[in-house]
């Protein structure tokens, strides 16, 4: 017997539409140059499925995923030579891969240089690094005839503190200008999300924004551009009449001053909704009603005070609130970390 399971109690809704409006903005923010899209890690957690033929479709045609293993997935909507691994190749076997699907290394030192050219080389990128020292060719390492043998696309570099003010991104600028004709790329990209908050010098060939694409504003310049694209929502599946003096949740952190009624929600730690969220200020909605979080965060539940919204039913859905710069403000997390946490269960 062939039946389909129920639909879920909790989901993140991705706006594919306010996606598709924030790499237009980052688009037109970068000037001369065109955007592309770092969709890794499942596009920060929003799902490739989902958001890459949405950015396809509005005209973006370069993706920069991490891993290997994350290119059979791109490989289903968008053409491989448009597809760059940002880890590039570091066996054989890589490398291989890399050959076969037509997909983009990204050549990050000598030792990748030599392992794409005993592949048999082709079309590939090539990260300088000019002050962030995580991946990529010292400057001083680019006449080597290892990577003067490469066939380079976009010759790139990636800045350090884009999302500051500070003398680094000025130097890392200035390294990176210094280094654009001593091989011959076809074309130069430098800029994240952040990078290209700061103006068009910075923004060469190809920008190649991830966090703000998803909802994220890592620069204040870029507050009036950037729409919400993630959205979570979850149902309540319980809901109780607690009694003065009774307590809630794992090691019975709240005790109730007075009779009220509480709801039991379908989110919890599994699902990216962290432990340390309960018990401070924080908040799930139910139009714009605000129902306050009580007792500790469970791993697949969370318990809130109804008082604010006393006609609610099993089954409706609540809002968890997660305006990306306004969530790390309360919880600590950076607006990455918010968006690549959350759970499997979410996307179902
Ligand atoms: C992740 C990544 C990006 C995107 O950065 P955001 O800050 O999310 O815009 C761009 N370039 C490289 C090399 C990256 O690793």
């Amino acid at each position: 017997m062939a039946i389909s399971p129920p639909p879920p109690t909790l989901r993140l809704v991705v706006d594919a539409e306010a996606l598709v409006a924030n790499w237009r903005a980052l688009d037109t923010r970068s000037g001369a140059a065109r955007a592309g899209a770092a969709v890794k890690a499942d596009c920060y957690g929003l799902g490739v499925a989902q958001c890459v033929p949405a950015l396809r479709d509005a005209g973006c045609r370069d993706f920069f995923v991490a891993h290997w293993s994350e290119v059979a997935a791109l490989l289903e909507h968008v053409p491989a030579h448009q597809v760059a691994v940002l880890h590039g190749a570091n066996t054989s076997a890589e490398a291989a891969y890399a050959r076969a699907t037509g997909v983009r290394p990204v050549v990050n030192s000598l030792h990748q240089a030599l392992i794409w050219n005993e592949a048999g080389g082709g079309p590939c990128h090539l990260m300088v690094d000019t002050g962030i020292h995580r991946l990529g060719i010292q400057p001083e390492q680019i006449g080597d005839s290892t990577v003067r043998r490469l066939e380079v696309e976009v010759l790139m570099s990636h800045l350090s503190s884009a999302d500051e003010d500070g003398s680094a991104n000025a130097a890392q600028l200035a390294r990176f200008k210094g280094l654009k004709n001593a091989i011959g790329a076809r074309e130069l990209s430098l800029s994240n999300s952040a990078g290209i908050g700061l103006g068009a010098d910075y923004a060469f060939d190809l920008t190649r924004p991830g966090l703000a694409l998803y909802g994220g504003i890592p620069r204040a310049e870029l507050a009036d551009a950037i729409r919400q694209v993630a959205y979570l929502k979850a149902s309540l599946i319980q809901i109780t009449d607690l009694k003065q003096g009774e307590s809630v949740g794992y090691n019975a952190e709240f005790t109730a001053t007075n009779d009220m009624r509480i709801g039991t929600v379908s989110l919890g730690y599994a699902d990216g909704f962290l432990r340390g969220w309960g018990g401070k200020d924080n908040v799930l909605l139910h139009e714009g009603r605000m129902l306050p979080i009580i007792g500790k965060v469970s791993m697949d539940m969370i318990v809130v005070d109804l008082a604010n919204a006393p006609a609610l039913h099993v089954t409706d859905w609540l809002d968890v609130p997660y305006f990306l710069p306004d969530a790390s403000r309360n919880s600590g997390l950076s607006q990455y970390e918010l968006l690549t946490i959350l759970g499997q269960r979410l996307r179902g």
